[in-house]
């Protein structure tokens, strides 16, 4: 009789560890105990040698689906009297901590015994060991039933017997409930003077089923906050969707029965499937095959799918008849996703059909995620959030603890450092809103609670004015600031945990640079504590600063003005004839007097004028539109040249590329001035990278920023400086916009200190 103490970190706990740990040591007659405490899951164990020997073998080997274990380390111990294996009481036991679960899609299991189970026959908020929410209920460690909003709910005895059994898939469940003692649904509806209400499940489904088939729009709350749904098959239903939303053009996410129903909709694969069938059930967006309502995808000719991940959406889809709902995030334009029923009362009461809560708390907000799929190369992050946060980035060897990295603005996210892991928080939202803001600051203080966090060091952007510098500054410690650009290459080293030198290609649409000018089209030459600025876009003015973001005509007369000057009213370019001349005055008189015009080398920019200048469009109605707009025209035939540009001191200038494409708008068809458009950055960024590699040997290559959620212009350069030989790195674990800015600040923070 030999004995081990064995301890397992990672995503171990809300996992249904301690059960499987359980069942493991009675099939190998192992005898002692196991428990959670809250840095990592402990085990005493002691029996044969042999049996000893595949009891820690099989931790590994048949670990739940939504466990990620990152170390087991073992350590020999003295025998004890023990006759039974049990499981133990969770402690305390210091400021470190085990990784919380994100929330796990219902199981295969669990929508069986939705059909079986007398206590649980379409218990709608039906859960086990291996499914159920995590993040969204926990406000505390360890993961204990009294740390969670499972609090409030005593459990039945029926249940109480589940949860005690060691061979029930229920054993020490934290969420486990039914239809006796659980959280339940309510249907708010209302006529003039009251509302109505109802919380018979049955009752629910039919009256929503029968709403939604009549186009009728319902707020649904599910394991991060409300939905609003429809039918996504209804043109009307839609269209008056949007203008509930106050959202004039971005794409909606649809939710489908089942992935045979979506492969009629849209062009799968066996990555995509997969993707889309993990627990943690995102959004992919994918290319469409077959129309829904024409409002839900606004043109594009992609979709962002989603399959029912809550057992209420299998229940709800059981009665419907149709395939696929609408599933958009239930706020107001961009602010933050509804979490509380009164307010969800209050914002939709009368404007939509009905409101479906249940009574159990969200404790932490948390969004769908979305994943772009890429046909040939990496998938793309767009958003880290449901089902991904909080498991950590880990690099090894490194020491993050008690650092604090506010993250940028427009697609707000911070990180903290504990030991060796970098958490990201769940996506926030533009930090310019005042209500994304308060989400910021709650979700700050929520992961100093849950993850026993006390910043000593903070790190942000380098902008005085992002609401994330102006948090960092105020926690009153040490501050280190840290360039944009730098920040977005550095994310991508702390993911491959690099150490060394790289060219780092980082694109996007606005980040203050050390000039004081706006940065956005940088090759650095970085290392995780310093960066040289090796190459760049021309300068162009911005005139009316950030109002070129709502209005990118006026980046667009820039462009033009930098090129020709005044002979740009005699060439004959078409948005300029829908502009008043009034208007381009005033935007000159801005630009030769430098008043509000600040010099700008953004990539998103030059998109975005190149897009105006090819007539799609004056007013963008979501954030990068034009963008996306000038990348979904582009022909899939093949290309033709790509146009001039020149480099100058490794300033890379497109007056000969506008040129050109001014005199091609008469003789060939958009959809090619765009591909050639594309191939010239491609073109542009890979000399680049040639010229530093011959010049400092370095060829590793990072492409980052949200101009690399441009899959055309992604993939070309990805695979072009493959087949050069370089090696390129990209973003696998979160997304390469602004919400990737808070790790990148974090690794450069710890490697500066
Ligand atoms: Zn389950
Ligand atoms: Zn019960
Ligand atoms: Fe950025």
């Amino acid at each position: 009789m030999i004995a081990r103490n064995i301890t397992v970190r990672g995503v171990v706990q809300g996992v249904g560890f301690r059960p499987f740990i359980y069942r493991l040591a009675s099939q190998h007659r192992i005898k002692g105990w196991v428990k959670n405490t809250n840095e990592a899951v402990h085990i005493f164990a002691q029996g044969e040698e042999k049996s000893l020997k595949l009891f820690i073998e099989d931790i590994a080997a048949k670990a739940p689906q939504a466990a990620n274990i990152t170390t087991i380390e073992t350590a020999i111990a003295k025998p004890e009297p023990f006759d039974t294996f049990e499981i133990q009481n969770s402690e305390n036991v210091s400021e470190a901590v085990t990784q919380v679960s994100p929330d796990i899609a219902v199981c295969e299991d669990c929508l069986y015994d939705l059909e079986h189970q007398p206590h649980r026959i379409n218990y709608p908020l039906i859960n086990c060991c291996h499914c159920g929410p995590r993040f969204s209920i926990i406000e505390n460690l360890p993961y204990d039933r009294p740390n969670t909003s499972m609090k409030e709910f005593e459990m039945c005895s029926i249940c109480q017997n589940e949860y005690h059994n060691p061979a029930n898939r229920r054993f020490h469940a934290q969420p486990v409930a039914c239809n006796s003692c659980g959280p339940r649904y309510t249907l708010f509806q209302w006529n003039d003077e009251q509302t109505i209400q109802t919380d018979d499940i049955e009752m629910i489904l039919k009256i929503m089923a029968a709403g939604i088939s009549k186009g009728k729009i319902f707020a649904l709350k599910s394991t991060g906050g409300y939905n609003l749904i429809c039918d996504a098959t209804n043109e009307n239903a839609v269209s008056n969707l949007r203008n509930i939303k106050r959202r004039e053009g971005k794409p909606f996410a649809v939710m489908f029965r089942n992935i045979e129903v979506l492969e009629e909709y849209a062009y799968l694969n066996e990555n995509v499937k997969q993707v889309l069938g993990s627990f943690r059930r995102p959004i992919v967006i994918i290319p469409s095959k077959k129309a829904l309502a024409s409002s839900v995808s606004m043109g594009f000719d992609t979709i962002g799918a989603l399959l029912p991940y809550m057992p209420f959406h299998y229940l709800l889809f059981k009665h419907l008849s149709t395939d696929a709902l609408v599933m958009t995030s239930g706020n107001l334009h961009d602010e933050p996703i509804i979490i509380d029923d009164s307010v969800a009362l209050s914002s939709w009461r009368q404007k939509i059909e009905g409101v479906v809560a249940y009574n159990r708390k969200i404790v932490n907000r948390i969004d769908d995620s979305v994943i772009m799929h890429v046909e040939n190369g990496p998938d793309i992050f767009i958003r880290r959030a449901r089902g991904y946060v909080p498991e950590p980035i880990i690099v090894e060897n490194r020491n993050f603890e008690g650092i604090f990295a506010a993250g940028a603005e427009l697609t707000g996210t911070f990180a903290i450092g504990k030991a060796n892991e970098i958490i990201l928080s769940q996506y926030l939202g533009d930090l310019k809103n005042y209500e994304n803001y308060l989400f910021y600051c709650q979700t700050f203080e929520n992961f100093c609670r849950l993850f026993r966090f006390k910043p000593k060091l903070a790190v942000s952007d380098l902008h005085p004015d992002y609401h994330s510098t102006l948090f960092a500054k105020q926690l009153g410690i040490p501050l280190i600031q840290v360039q944009h650009h730098h920040a977005h290459v550095a994310s991508a080293m702390a993911e491959h945990g690099i150490e060394d030198t790289v060219i780092g290609i980082a694109w996007d649409g606005t980040g203050l640079g050390t000039d004081e000018k706006i940065w956005g089209s940088e090759f650095l030459i970085c290392t995780p504590q310093h960066f040289e600025r090796f190459a760049h876009f021309e300068y162009i003015p911005l005139p009316g600063g950030d109002r070129v973001v709502d209005e990118p005509w006026r980046t667009a007369i820039a462009y033009c003005y930098t090129f020709w000057k005044e002979k740009l009213f005699d060439k004959d370019i078409e948005f300029i004839k829908t502009l008043e001349r009034s208007k381009i005055f005033n935007i000159l008189t801005a630009i030769n007097k430098n008043i509000n015009s600040p010099q700008s080398s953004s990539a998103g920019r030059l998109f975005d004028a190149v897009a105006v200048i090819l007539g799609l469009g004056l007013r963008p109605t979501f954030h990068a539109e034009l963008p996306m707009r000038l990348e979904a025209i582009t022909s899939k035939l093949p290309s033709f040249e790509p146009y001039p540009f020149e480099i100058n001191n490794n300033i890379i200038s497109f007056a000969a590329t506008f040129e050109e494409i001014f005199n091609d708008l008469k003789k060939i068809d958009k959809d090619y001035i765009a591909k050639k458009f594309h191939d010239t950055l491609v073109k542009a960024g890979l000399e680049i990278c040639e010229k530093i590699r011959y010049e400092k040997g370095i060829e590793k290559v990072i492409l980052t920023g949200g101009t690399f959620q441009n899959k055309y212009l992604f993939t070309n350069l990805f695979n072009k400086l493959i087949a050069k030989k370089f090696k390129v790195y990209t973003h696998t674990k979160i997304p390469p916009n602004d919400g990737g800015i808070a790790l990148g600040q974090m690794y450069i923070a710890s490697s500066q200190h």
